[in-house]
């Protein structure tokens, strides 16, 4: 796929009222016809049927507006390797506000980060920053935490204290490919450095990248990790995952649930699969984020965007109002920003998502090519930020 822009239309205005639109805000729980009025990139009004003399109406009839969508997990530094992708093609190109790289880049390029990823983007970037320091440089199929050279805490230490505005937590690739010889000594030192940081883990599970090395159990992961922090592809059906052979989640699985460890779905090329799904939701374990594992490589499909993923949700046996949470209120949780992120509050720089939920059947494709019939899908209309209103980049969704 290429990064190529298309033709859209955005706009400024430095007053505007989205009107007639469904508001569904899961932080206030608000889910009603509200209109917001918009000025100077705040909100400065929520409620029915506002008037306001000089606004630019922006007619959002039969739409869904929410708070600005987040997308915990993505590849973003653009033009690195066959995965970095422009973080505006899935954030304000796909009706999303916040974008969140992880793992991309180890504590040597976060400046480059910081300097042309972050600053350059229209959508808010933020990075889980990777416990090698050869971050995402190698490609995912490397043992980037097999010598014990390749964790560098002091260099981590003071690259996150250095960027604490963007840096959301550490990000570790818990495969037998990428850990190799040093097994699960890496997970121990992340612990350390994570407690020390105050920030948390995400952890990539599922052996889909190296197949020949020998996964790691995902019941030794989960020892070293605690409330908040995230394990990410949930849904993966390659080794290392949430179900024993039988299909039954690994006790130690819903001991960490218990105990506030944190699940992301992390779609991707590989990690979303509807038969592990839904034989997890049956077990009742549900994700606290959702979101795409978004890169140059599944754009064009099996992922597309975040609304989709959230409609594969939905054709699994979630409610809008609940995919809504967990891109919304739930995300900006799991982020640690939730005094700033996740709502819509008059006051409140303007931050906002519009959607169209179609009524409509089509088939919901998984990692592997499993299919599921869906009957609703959700389409991104626009993604606001302050004075800005900008249109979705053309895609061809399912
Ligand atoms: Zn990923």
């Amino acid at each position: 796929m290429d990064n190529e822009r298309k033709e859209k239309m955005d706009r400024q205005s430095k007053n505007f009222i989205l009107k007639g639109g469904r508001l569904i805000d899961s932080a206030s729980g608000l889910d009603g016809q509200q209109d917001i009025h918009v000025r100077d990139g705040v909100v400065e009004a929520i409620g029915a049927d506002l008037k306001a003399e000089g606004a630019t109406v922006v007619d959002v009839k039969d739409c869904i507006v929410t708070p600005g969508l987040i997308d915990v997990h993505l590849h973003l530094m653009n033009g690195l390797g066959a995965f970095g992708v422009d973080p505006d093609i899935f954030g304000v190109g796909s009706g999303v506000t916040t974008v969140v790289d992880a793992g991309s880049a180890g504590h040597s390029l976060l400046t480059v980060f910081r300097n042309y990823i972050t600053r350059n983007a229209k959508t808010r970037v933020l990075n889980y920053v990777n416990l090698s320091t050869l971050g995402g440089v190698t490609g995912p199929g490397y043992s980037i935490l097999a010598d014990p050279r390749l964790i560098d805490e002091d260099k981590i230490e003071k690259a996150v204290e250095a960027n604490r505005d963007i840096i959301v937590g550490i990000k570790i690739m818990a495969t037998g490919g990428a850990l190799g010889a040093e097994a699960l000594k890496p997970l121990a030192r992340a612990r350390k450095l994570g407690d020390n940081l105050k920030l948390p883990l995400l952890v990539h599970i599922g052996e889909s990248w190296t197949k020949d090395a020998t996964p790691v159990h995902v019941g030794d992961v989960l020892k070293y990790l605690r409330a908040g922090d995230i394990v990410t592809h949930m849904f993966t059906v390659h080794p290392g995952g949430l179900l024993d052979p039988n299909g039954t989640l690994w006790p130690q699985v819903r001991d960490a649930k218990g105990s506030g460890v944190l699940m992301d779905v992390g779609h991707g090329l590989h990690n979303l699969n509807f038969d592990v799904a839904r034989k997890i939701l049956d077990q009742e374990l549900f994700p606290d984020g959702v979101s795409t594992d978004g890169h140059r490589g599944n754009r064009a499909g099996p992922v597309y965007d975040l609304p989709t993923t959230m409609a594969k949700l939905m054709a699994l046996g979630f409610a809008l109002n609940q995919v809504v949470e967990m891109a919304t209120v739930n995300a900006a949780k799991l982020l640690n920003r939730a005094d700033e992120l996740g709502f819509i509050r008059v006051g409140s720089p303007a931050d906002i998502s519009v959607l169209r939920l179609e009524e409509r059947e089509w088939k919901a494709v998984d990692s592997q090519k499993g299919t599921i019939r869906a009957r609703q899908a959700l389409v991104p209309v626009y993604a606001i930020r302050n004075e800005t209103i900008y249109e979705p980049l053309p895609v061809d969704r399912p």
